[in-house]
C-alpha cells in the first residue's frame, strides 16, 4: 500500500505522472493544471472541496476560474491522481490518491459529512492482505451511518 511520509520528491513524481497523462491524451500542459497538482499533493490538503482549492489558487495569485478548476480535478481522478467522494446532492470532496495516510471514512447519511477514521488492525489488515492475480495501488472504504452532531439533532428534534 502507499506509505505514509511526505518524500521530499512527492511532488516531482506526481508531476512526471500527470506529464504523461496529459501527453498521451493531447491535453495542454497549462501552469494552472500543474499549480492544482501541486495544492493537492501540498501537505494540509486532506479532504477538501473546489471552493477551498479555488482560494489556495488566488493565495498563490493565479486568475483561475471556478470551471478550469474543476476541469483540472476532473482530469487528476481520470488518471488516478486523486479521489473523488460524492454523496447525495452535497459538493464533491476530493483527495489525492497517491502518498497519502492510510485512512478510512465515516460518512453521515443524514448532512453527508465525511469523518477521517483510523482504525490501525483494519488498516494492517486490509495492507497486509494478497489478492491473486491482482496488485493492489490503493484503497477507499467508506462506513455509512449518523454522525455525533446529527444524532444530537435529531434527539432534540424527538422531544
Ligand atoms: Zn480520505
Ligand atoms: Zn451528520
Amino acid at each position: 500500500m502507499t506509505n505514509s511520509k511526505e518524500k521530499p520528491d512527492l511532488k516531482t513524481k506526481v508531476r512526471a505522472l500527470f506529464d504523461d497523462f496529459l501527453l498521451e491524451k493531447q491535453y495542454r500542459k497549462t501552469p494552472e493544471r500543474y499549480a492544482v497538482l501541486d495544492i493537492v499533493y501540498s501537505s494540509g490538503s486532506r479532504h477538501f472541496e473546489i471552493e477551498w482549492l479555488c482560494q489556495e489558487m488566488e493565495k498563490q495569485a493565479f486568475r483561475v476560474s471556478r470551471a478550469t478548476v474543476y476541469n483540472t480535478m476532473q482530469l487528476l481522478v481520470e488518471c488516478h491522481l486523486a479521489i473523488k467522494h460524492q454523496f447525495r446532492k452535497k459538493a464533491s470532496v476530493y483527495e489525492r490518491a497517491l502518498y497519502n495516510d492510510p485512512h478510512h471514512h465515516l460518512i453521515c447519511t443524514q448532512c453527508g459529512k465525511i469523518i477521517e477514521h483510523k482504525d490501525p488492525d483494519l488498516i494492517q489488515l486490509i495492507g497486509a492482505k494478497s489478492i491473486r492475480r491482482f496488485t493492489p495501488s490503493y484503497y477507499d472504504l467508506n462506513i455509512y451511518g449518523i454522525c455525533s452532531t446529527c444524532t444530537r439533532m435529531n434527539r432534540k428534534k424527538r422531544k
